[in-house]
C-alpha cells in the first residue's frame, strides 16, 4: 500500500514514536493525543478497517490485543483504566484506511463519545 500512512510508518519511511513492536505488530504515539497518553496499536501488515478482518486474520488479531495489554502495562494506564477504541468507516470517525486501536489514557475519560 504504497500511499497509506500507517504502511510508510511500519517501514520506516515516515518517522513514529515507537512504543512497542514485535513480528507483526506495531505501536507508536499518534502524532496529535486527546489525552496524556494516546498510543496507535496496528498490523504491519496492511488491513484497510474491521471490516476487512478475514477468519485466518484472528490470531493476528489476538497478538494485537496482547500488544495493547502489554503498552498499556508498559504505559502505566493499567491500574486506573483506559480505553481502547477502534473507528470504522466514515460515521465511525475513521480517517486512516490501515485498522488500528487507540490506546487512551492518563485522565478521566467521559463516555458517551460525541
Ligand atoms: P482515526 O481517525 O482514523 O481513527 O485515527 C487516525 C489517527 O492517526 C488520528 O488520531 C491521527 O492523529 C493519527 N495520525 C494521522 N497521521 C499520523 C502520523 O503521520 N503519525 C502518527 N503518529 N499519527 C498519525
Ligand atoms: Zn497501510
Amino acid at each position: 500500500m504504497e500511499q497509506c500512512i500507517f504502511c510508510q510508518i511500519v517501514e520506516g519511511k515516515i518517522p513514529s514514536k515507537k512504543v512497542y513492536e514485535d513480528e507483526h505488530v506495531l505501536a507508536f504515539h499518534d502524532i496529535s493525543p486527546v489525552a496524556p497518553t494516546h498510543v496507535l496499536v496496528i498490523p504491519k501488515r496492511h488491513i484497510a478497517s474491521l471490516m476487512e478482518i478475514a477468519p485466518e486474520d484472528h490470531v493476528l488479531l489476538g497478538k494485537i490485543f496482547s500488544a495493547i495489554q502489554t503498552v498499556s502495562r508498559e504505559l502505566g494506564l493499567a491500574e486506573k483504566g483506559f480505553r481502547v477504541v477502534n473507528n470504522i468507516g466514515e460515521d465511525g470517525g475513521q480517517t486512516v484506511h490501515h485498522i488500528h486501536f487507540h490506546v487512551i489514557g492518563g485522565r478521566t475519560l467521559t463516555w458517551p463519545p460525541g
